[in-house]
């Protein structure tokens, strides 16, 4: 068993620490448009979470495999995968493999992955076969990040039966709320019949461009629609992101002085908060 306790976990609630470890959160990375900045944020904000001493395990739920590229874990060392723990082929454990970030583990998603979609119509209990696995893993992770695939298919119900939470990327152009409904009512529809733990976690902008008034107006709108449901971290278009992967490496890591690692470390700063305040809140550190 590899547990690992929080640095605080010993100190007496008084003093802000927890008696036994907060349980672990499951965030489903998901938006059905393609190209708004899931992988990208999945990649950057697991190892900022993975940098303050949280341990990390991302799983990689879209057949393109790019989280696992930009998290360094080439083509041919995917030997279990995604699709392996999907079928019951290995299991949580056996699948993780550590990155060059400490803290920071990952479940490559293969070509394999491709087929899973169809494979699982007909599967057993095939909207609960990630739980399930997850269920069974004998690691305790702080968090456990789902990049999901751009469609709200079964690898995607399988994730938000999994989570505790959905973070939406939102990319600061015209069409962001587009379709944006849909995602919003599969929430509710998983919350009823599969998952009642599950909640919108936040949305996150990205792609921000802030000497474009449409980048601007976007982000008003989602702010109005959203509330505080909306991150203040505000993710800019960098060119250093999208440069990143290519090293197989996270932009935090590759150039961390740039402003999209700033800002991936902003959100991660901002999720942990308002963690801490839901806790006080709820008493859930007690
Ligand atoms: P998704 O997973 O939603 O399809 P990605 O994270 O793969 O989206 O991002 C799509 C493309 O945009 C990628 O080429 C990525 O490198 C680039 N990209 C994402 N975020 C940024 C950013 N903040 N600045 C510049 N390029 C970005
Ligand atoms: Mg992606």
């Amino acid at each position: 068993m590899n547990q690992v306790l929080p640095k605080n976990s010993l100190l007496p609630v008084s003093q802000g620490g927890n008696i036994r470890p907060a349980a672990t959160r499951y965030i489903s990375v998901s938006n059905q448009k393609g190209g708004v900045g899931k992988t990208t944020t999945t990649i950057n904000l697991s190892t900022a979470l993975a940098a303050t001493g949280k341990k990390v395990l991302v799983i990689d739920l879209d057949p393109q495999g790019n989280a696992s590229t930009g998290l360094g874990v080439d083509r041919s060392s995917r030997l279990n995968d995604s699709y392996g723990v999907l079928f019951g082929e290995c299991d949580i454990d056996q699948a993780a493999v550590p990155t060059k970030v400490p803290n920071l583990f990952v479940i490559p998603a293969s070509i394999h992955l491709s087929g899973a979609e169809i494979e699982l119509v007909d599967a057993k209990q095939r909207e609960f076969r990630l739980k399930t696995a997850l269920e069974k893993s004998e690691t305790q992770y702080d968090y456990v990040m789902f990049d999901c695939p751009p469609s709200l298919n079964l690898l995607t119900l399988n994730a938000l039966v999994a989570s505790t939470g959905v973070l939406v990327p939102l990319q600061c152009e015209f069409f962001a709320l587009e379709g944006l409904s849909h995602l919003v009512n599969t929430i509710e529809r998983v919350r009823g019949s599969f998952n009642p733990h599950l909640e919108l976690m936040g949305v996150v902008l990205t792609m921000y461009d802030k000497r474009n008034n449409l980048s601007n107006q976007v982000a008003e709108n989602v702010r109005a629609h959203f509330g505080d449901k909306v991150y203040e971290a505000v993710i800019p278009r960098n060119v250093r992101i999208s440069e990143a992967p290519s090293f197989g490496l996270p932009a935090i890591v590759y150039d961390m002085k740039c402003n999209g690692s700033q800002a991936y470390i902003q959100l991660a700063k901002e999720i942990l908060k308002r963690e801490k305040n839901t806790q006080v809140k709820y008493g859930a550190a007690v």
